[in-house]
């Protein structure tokens, strides 16, 4: 769906936490950024206003962003997008790399995970493209907590 530019990592993070493949590549110029956007056929979006101009230009789908807050900035695109968040927080996304989630028994994740966290958890997810292994800790309750913030500031 989207291609974040350099300054909207956090962005990209949440996005995928919603469900929403959002591709970051990771220190590109703007010349390179239009080309990898207009190859994979996603929206740009950036907070560069120059960037957008010259993105326009070559006839790209190009949302700048404003300087807001990430939740403000997410409730903006869900809005602008009609993004169908119902199922956020999302387990489908990898938050750090955008690859596939799929779900993980103990035996998988024993190597990858610290022992407390295997006695205490049942359910694990793991990245089919980076490895990493996610699971409902405190974490996970302050990224519902956060999301449920931005869903509910999107239908208000
Ligand atoms: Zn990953």
């Amino acid at each position: 769906m989207f291609v974040a530019d350099e300054m909207l990592k956090k962005l990209a993070r949440w996005l995928r936490l919603l469900g929403v493949e959002t591709l970051y590549p990771d220190s590109i110029d703007d010349d390179e950024i239009i080309k990898f956007t207009k190859k994979h056929d996603k929206v740009l979006l950036t907070m560069d206003s120059e960037l957008c101009r010259r993105a326009r230009k070559q006839g790209l789908s190009v949302f700048l962003m404003p300087r807001k807050s990430t939740e403000e900035q997410l409730v903006l695109l869900i809005k602008r997008f009609k993004l169908d968040v119902s199922d956020a927080p999302s387990k489908v996304l990898c938050p750090l790399c955008n690859g596939m989630l799929k779900e993980a028994g103990k035996k998988d994740v024993k190597s990858k995970v610290p022992p407390e966290v295997l006695s205490k958890h049942e359910a694990f997810w793991m990245c089919k493209k980076c490895k990493k292994v996610f699971w409902e800790g405190s974490h996970w309750e302050r990224i519902k907590r956060n999301l449920e913030k931005v869903k509910s500031m999107a239908e208000g």
